[in-house]
């Protein structure tokens, strides 16, 4: 008996390389779970599966197998329940430089950040998987790679509860900010200056966090 997952994983492995879209993974699969399968491929088997967070090039719904060569990650062993819970008290804000998903990666350009679940104190040192000793880290901090200097506590805590707000107040406040800092935008640089513009706004399901 084949599972669903089994049958993705070879069905992406035989496009390698090609835009695959979720209609032709459902239909592979036979199943609407079809992302949980994709992430599990992903995060548990570490094949290098793309999404729109990851590559501009990709609209949503389209995915790509870049390489066969896996690339695993450690499994962090946290659910999905704790890691929604998480990212909702963190305010699906990077703990340490601020960023939200969507922002433009610093590292890749023109990837998305990625948020990820880290352990204050690494488990290698005792640390749990209390939601104490758990925080909100995008991919370039995760991977320590970030040098830039980090938001103040007071900072952080306001740009969550700003995250956590819907689009409509979040535009007012990035326009009143605009306005005491003497920035307004330039006509026909508005689109570009949104803060999230598009869909990334959130952590949700799919393959990204
Ligand atoms: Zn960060």
């Amino acid at each position: 008996m084949t599972s669903a997952r089994d049958k993705i994983r070879a069905f992406l492995e035989a496009n390698v390389g090609k835009v695959v879209n979720t209609q032709q993974v459902r239909d592979v699969a036979g199943i609407s779970e079809y992302a949980r399968r994709l992430r599990e491929l992903r995060d548990d088997e570490g094949m290098q599966i793309h999404s729109h967070i990851d590559d501009e090039s990709l609209s949503p719904g389209e995915y790509k197998l870049v390489d066969l060569k896996r690339e695993p990650r450690i499994a962090d062993g946290i659910s999905p329940q704790k890691r929604a819970r998480i990212l909702e008290r963190n305010g699906y804000t990077c703990q340490m430089c601020g960023a939200g998903p969507g922002d433009p990666d610093p590292f890749n350009a023109g990837r998305k950040t990625r948020l990820h679940i880290d352990h204050v104190t690494p488990r290698a040192q005792g640390g749990t998987d209390d939601d104490e000793n758990l925080r909100v880290l995008c991919s370039a901090c995760n991977q320590s790679k970030a040098n830039i200097q980090s938001p103040s506590e007071d900072a952080r805590n306001l740009l969550a509860r700003i995250r956590r707000a819907p689009r409509s107040v979040r535009r007012e406040v990035y326009a009143s900010l605009q306005r005491s800092f003497g920035d307004t935008p330039r006509a026909g640089r508005d689109v570009a200056a949104d803060p999230d513009d598009g869909d990334q706004s959130d952590a949700g399901p799919g393959l990204r966090a």
